[in-house]
């Protein structure tokens, strides 16, 4: 059984779609560019990141991603 207790800090319990289930997943934040970055000036490049939160599913493997992370 899954408890609270068990889970590590970079762990959550969530519904995983392909599982069909509540499983164990890692959750990783990722910050990527949202263009090609070229182009940006240096005093512009923070605009240019957006933070990712991906969920990945330790019973699966299945990633999931959020474009970004929500302000709610
Ligand atoms: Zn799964």
């Amino acid at each position: 059984m899954t408890s609270e207790r068990d889970l590590s800090r970079n762990e959550v319990v969530r519904r995983c779609e392909r599982c069909e289930t509540e499983t164990r997943h890692e959750v990783r934040i990722s910050i990527e560019r949202t263009t090609d970055g070229e182009d940006v000036a240096p005093q512009n490049e923070k605009y240019a990141r957006s933070p990712s939160r991906i969920t990945v599913c330790l019973a699966c493997g299945s990633e999931t991603r959020q474009r970004r992370v929500q302000h709610d």
